[in-house]
Formats: structure tokens, C-alpha cells, sequence
């Protein structure tokens, strides 16, 4: 059997722009309160149609746990790493706070985080999947926009709904091999 690699895949057409998904991520990982501070995010996109016919869709985002991750790569001191399950990490006692990662990712999934004096980014919510547990945002989602799992696993509920439905990747021409897929 294959080793686990760990995806997310994001039905954005279900997404409400509740914003618990970004409240639940800061809340389990005690990331600061302010815009400056986040481990995942939700952007709203432009209206659509005409007046008074207008429509507004939202993108939720996070670190893509990319195969090929430009961040690992330029990180001087190996704080950046990741697991076998290919989930991209910070050793935040070997950062040194040069932010080569944060201009390396081209998806502005980083953050320096000043109550850490290091780097911060999304993990999965790796202490969670040490327990059985879904990531914070995926167990939150009111509306299941959400979805994470093991896609070497084809029995997984990322794999059967990659398998059956469209999806892309976003600035698929950067070459990262993220590991975040949307739903068309
Ligand atoms: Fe690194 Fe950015 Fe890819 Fe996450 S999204 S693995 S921070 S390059
Ligand atoms: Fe590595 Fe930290 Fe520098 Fe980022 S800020 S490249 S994690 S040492
Ligand atoms: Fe969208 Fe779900 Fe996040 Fe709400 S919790 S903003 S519905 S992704």
C-alpha cells in the first residue's frame, strides 16, 4: 500500500462566507487576532451580472502542502519541512525569521508570527490528525465545502470526488504541485 498524502478539496460553490472555517483555525491554533495573522482565509470575489441581478461568490484559501514547495527549498536553517504524509511544516525553534519562505510561496500562505518570533502557516492541524481528528476548518464548514483525506487512498472521500468531478489547481503554472484542489 501506498504511503498517506494528505489533500484538500474545496467545493467553493457551497461556501457561504460564514468565515467559521477561519474562527475555528485561529481559535484550535492560537493564531493572533488581526488580518496580519492567519493560517487560511476567505476572499470574496467579484460581483457578478448586472443590477439588481448581481451575484458574489467566496474562494477560501490556505497553504496547498505543495510536492514541490518553493518555500522548503530557500528555507536556510531546514525550519521548513515536511512529513511523510507530505504536510509542510515549521520547526519554529529553528526559525530565524528571514522570510525567504514567505516571498518563495507564491499563494501568500505565510505569516510571521509575532508571538512565536517565527513563521506560522497552516499544518493540517497535524495534533488533530494525530488523534483520528479532522483539521479545524473541515470540521466546521456548516455547508461541507470542505473536504481532506489521504488521495493515495483511492476509497478516500477526496479521491472518489476527484475521480468523479472537475477540478483545478490555482496558478497551476507556478509548478508547485499543490496538493489543494478546486471544484469546477
Ligand atoms: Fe509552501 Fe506556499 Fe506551497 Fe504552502 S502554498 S507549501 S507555504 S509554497
Ligand atoms: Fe526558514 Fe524561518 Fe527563514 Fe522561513 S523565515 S525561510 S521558515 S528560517
Ligand atoms: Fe465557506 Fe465553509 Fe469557510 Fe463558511 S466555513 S466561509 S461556508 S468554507
Amino acid at each position: 500500500m501506498k504511503n498517506k498524502r494528505y489533500a484538500i478539496v474545496l467545493d467553493t460553490e457551497k461556501c457561504l462566507d460564514c468565515k467559521a472555517c477561519t474562527v475555528a483555525c485561529k481559535a484550535e491554533n492560537g493564531v493572533p487576532l488581526g488580518r496580519e495573522n492567519y493560517r487560511n482565509w476567505v476572499e470574496e470575489d467579484e460581483l457578478r451580472g448586472t443590477y439588481p441581478n448581481l451575484g458574489q461568490s467566496s474562494t477560501p484559501g490556505q497553504c496547498m502542502h505543495c510536492g514541490n514547495a518553493p518555500c522548503k527549498r530557500v528555507c536556510p536553517t531546514g525550519a521548513t519541512g515536511a512529513s511523510p504524509e507530505g504536510i509542510i511544516t515549521v520547526n519554529d525553534k529553528k526559525c530565524i525569521g528571514c522570510k525567504y519562505c514567505m516571498t518563495a510561496c507564491p499563494y501568500n500562505a505565510r505569516y510571521y508570527s509575532e508571538k512565536l518570533e517565527a513563521v506560522d502557516k497552516c499544518t493540517f492541524c497535524q495534533h488533530r490528525l494525530a488523534q483520528g481528528r479532522l483539521p479545524a476548518c473541515v470540521e466546521t464548514c456548516p455547508t461541507k465545502v470542505r473536504l481532506f483525506g489521504d488521495i493515495n487512498d483511492p476509497e478516500s472521500e477526496v479521491s472518489k470526488i476527484l475521480a468523479k468531478r472537475r477540478s483545478r489547481v490555482q496558478k497551476a503554472e507556478m509548478g508547485t504541485k499543490p496538493y489543494l484542489f478546486y471544484l469546477i
